[in-house]
């Protein structure tokens, strides 16, 4: 039986779509989707197609970001303060941008790899605040 790519839900009163590949995770072609779902799909995907290159952007900096600081940051400070506010940062964009790679999609449907992202740089995101904080007051 089909399954909606956007809840993994089985049913026989799928619509059937067809999505263009936008970035690389997102798979290209033809996929079905419960017809409740499918603004939402849409949606999700003008979202993608709109911010996936600031968001690839954004991780590829704030990750250079992040390995230099470590690299750089053993004895000094300032690098110590980047490193936190990086780790903290990538959490702040996988939140607002909460794009998976494809089998992750494929695992979990993308509602709900949605929200896993978001919990996940939710919690970067706080730990990452937290940690600069506490540098900053005690470091
Ligand atoms: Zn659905």
């Amino acid at each position: 039986m089909r399954k909606c790519i956007w809840c993994n839900k089985q049913s026989d009163k799928l619509k059937e779509i067809t999505v263009r590949q936008i970035w690389i995770p997102l798979q290209h072609g033809k996929a079905f989707v419960c017809p409740e779902h499918e603004e939402k799909l849409r949606g999700f995907y003008d979202r993608v197609r709109r911010y996936a290159l600031l968001f690839l952007s954004l991780v590829t900096i704030l990750t250079l970001s992040l390995v230099v600081s470590a690299l750089l940051g053993n004895n000094n400070y300032l690098f110590g303060y980047l490193f936190i506010g990086s780790f903290a940062l990538i959490g702040l964009v996988i939140f607002i941008f909460p794009f998976c790679s494809q089998s992750t999609f494929d695992l979990m449907s993308i509602a709900t790899s949605i929200k896993a992202a978001r919990i996940m740089g939710g919690i970067f995101f706080a730990l990452g605040t937290i940690g600069l904080v506490l540098a900053l007051f005690y470091g």
